[in-house]
């Protein structure tokens, strides 16, 4: 039986529990003491492998047989594909059977795996690290271009902003010409009126001097303003224009600021390939 952990460099000798065991049995995959052995591979001693215990790690440890509990196999069945002890051999149920001496599978199999992990090693562990910085650089990268489409959004939001106050400046300095005008014109219109009130008054002032005037010429020299002075001007008139806002479409806004396109997220297969 093999032992796990720490209680398999433990040197006790599985017969008589004495800290002493210098020997090791792979046949058993005990560990014996001297004094022992003897004892132990008394019954039959071509069967038992007694080696030092130091050498243990690198002695041949047959597998038990699956039929034969107390057997070890020394030769493996082609058709069955498993390991066979010398009952099974000369036993009904491996009758014709090829046996390949389970030495040389032994080395075989370590050949394939000594391979497998010079493949491991040399290519797909490489092929992995190789994978993984060149995902960790397209993270950094996938960062970067978030940070860049940020702050386009920004530069946009600073452009519309300028848009907006450019637009209303104008307007304001529209609406400044329309009063500019509209006061200029009442300013004119009134001038105008006062104007014709002096041309009144110097005229009521006029004939009284005329009716108080005892000479005669006065009053035949007398011209009549009244028609021109009921003729008024034409009356100024004039609409304050108001403002008038729109109502603000959301989505037309969004349609015109700009939109986000081009995202994704999915899984391609077959997108890493092995390193060569
Ligand atoms: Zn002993
Ligand atoms: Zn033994
Ligand atoms: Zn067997
Ligand atoms: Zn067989």
């Amino acid at each position: 039986m093999a032992h796990k952990g720490s209680k398999d460099d433990s040197t006790l000798c599985q017969i008589c529990n004495n800290d002493n065991a210098e020997m090791f049995c792979a046949f058993c995959e005990s560990k014996l003491c001297k004094i022992c052995v003897g004892s132990h591979i008394a019954e039959d001693p071509q069967k038992h492998k007694i080696v030092k215990h130091q050498d243990r790690k690198r002695t041949v440890v047959l597998p038990k047989c699956a039929s034969h509990l107390n057997e070890r196999c020394e030769n493996f069945c082609k058709e069955c594909d498993t390991p066979v002890c010398s009952y099974c051999v000369s036993s009904d149920s491996h009758e014709r059977h090829k046996f390949l001496n389970i030495l040389d599978i032994f080395k075989k199999k370590k050949e394939i795996i000594s391979n497998d992990t010079d493949e491991l090693e040399q290519v797909i562990m490489p092929s992995y690290e190789g994978i993984i910085k060149q995902v960790e650089s397209e993270e950094k990268k996938v960062e970067k271009e978030f940070e860049t489409l940020l702050d386009n959004m920004e530069k946009r939001r600073k452009v519309w902003h300028q848009e907006i106050d450019d637009i209303v400046d104008a307007m304001k300095k529209n609406v400044c010409d329309m009063k500019m005008k509209q006061i200029t014109a009442q300013k004119e219109h009134l001038q105008t009126l006062k104007t014709l009130l002096t041309e009144v008054q110097e005229s009521i002032l006029l004939n009284r001097n005329i009716i108080e005037s005892p000479n005669v010429s006065n009053s035949l020299t007398y011209t009549n303003k009244n028609p021109s002075l009921k003729r008024f001007p034409s009356k100024l008139e004039i609409s304050v224009p108001c403002f008038q806002p729109q109502e603000i479409k959301r989505e037309m806004i969004l349609q015109m600021f700009g939109i986000i396109t081009g995202f994704s997220i999915s899984e391609k297969e077959g997108g890493y390939m092995l390193k060569k």
